[in-house]
């Protein structure tokens, strides 16, 4: 017999790279093999030197087509298999090994928009809903909308043994969070991005699309981001170590704005509970802070800090590189 692999991958769009897929059929007993792709039909290469190579990096199984079949996570390569140049895992894999004594955790709190059509799920198709208040966490059809979809993904997202940390309604309507984590990185990173994959295919059946725009709505409505949760082996030890961290990540918060994801300045404004880009605090409990120190952290006197500033459409190898270069980076010196 045989079985079905879907391939994914991250391709050449600016400024975010989309996700693609395609399925391979494998004989029983066969692992799935380095493959390829056209890279000239994804922005990542030229007509008459098309091939792009897929290398295997995480397999799970594919809680959509059941069965023994498997979703394969893959990064992208040179036909002499060096990192293709929008390969952004090499680079967040090296960096977790070069400071792989400090054993850095990750938890992503991935925050999207369901659209239909060109209007956000249960929007009006003239004007807007009732303003933001009732809808953070609600319960009931005046308030809720895709709540079918969002738990089918949750039900995927375990069946695929994804470390799927849980699901909240957000503060805009027709907008919701998954959390992943906590895990090390590369890892956070691949489950993430199969994780949005199979929420834009799930939505698929339901004829819905999934918006990681950062402001999807402008005016009086929340963005959504990708609040990105970190630690250290210090850290989850000693209060002091976050500390430093959150210090730390104040000696580079431009290049770090920079890669955290398309139209961050629209999100980022300094209303809607985020600091603005051009800022950098950090604080207990602040939501209106670039970093916050959870309030038990503080009790505790050790744990985790969280960057607010990540956006929705970020990528997350490129941003978990970014936290453990300029964290890690500040100890080691
Ligand atoms: P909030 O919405 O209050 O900001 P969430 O509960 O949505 O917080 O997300 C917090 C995330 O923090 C969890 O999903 C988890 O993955 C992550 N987390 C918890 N402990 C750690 C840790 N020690 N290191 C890194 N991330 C952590
Ligand atoms: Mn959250
Ligand atoms: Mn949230
Ligand atoms: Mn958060």
């Amino acid at each position: 017999m045989v079985y079905k692999a879907e391939y994914l991958w991250l391709d050449g769009t600016t400024p975010s790279a989309r996700l693609r897929s395609k399925t391979k059929v494998i004989a029983d007993g066969e692992l799935p093999p380095v493959w390829g792709f056209d890279g000239s039909s994804t922005q990542q290469a030229s007509g008459d030197n098309s091939d792009v190579v897929l290398n295997p990096v995480l397999t799970v199984p594919d809680p959509i087509r059941g069965g023994n079949n498997v979703i394969v996570m893959t990064e992208t390569l040179l036909t002499d298999m060096t990192p293709h140049p929008t390969n952004t895992r090499a680079a967040c894999a090296a960096a977790s090994n070069k400071f792989a004594s400090l054993d850095t955790w990750f938890g992503i709190e991935q925050e999207y928009t369901f659209f239909q059509g060109s209007s956000p799920l249960g929007w009006p198709s003239n004007g807007y809903p009732a303003p933001q208040g009732d809808y953070y966490c609600g319960v009931g059809a005046d308030v809720i909308f895709g709540r079918d979809i969002v738990e089918e993904h949750m039900d995927a997202c375990i069946a695929a043994g994804l470390h799927i940390a849980g699901i909240n309604a957000e503060v805009m309507p027709g907008q919701w969070e998954f959390q992943i984590g906590p895990i090390n990185t590369p890892q956070v990173a691949d489950e993430l991005w199969i994780a949005r994959w199979l929420l834009s295919r799930i939505a698929e059946d339901f004829d819905v699309t999934v918006s990681l725009d950062a402001k999807p709505v402008q005016g009086d409505w929340n963005g959504a981001g990708a609040h990105t949760n970190f630690s250290t082996n210090q850290m989850r030890e000693n209060y002091e170590a976050c500390v430093a961290a959150a210090e730390a990540l104040g000696t580079n918060a431009a290049e770090h704005i920079a890669n955290y994801g398309a139209g961050i300045e629209q999100r980022l404004t300094g209303k809607h509970e985020t600091a603005s880009y051009k800022d950098f605090s950090y604080g207990v409990s602040d939501r209106g802070a670039s970093i916050r120190i959870p309030w038990q952290v503080a009790r505790d006197q050790k744990g985790y800090i969280e960057d607010r500033r990540p956006n929705a459409n970020v990528d997350p190898y490129v941003s978990t590189r970014l936290i453990i270069e300029t964290v890690c980076g500040a100890i080691k010196k």
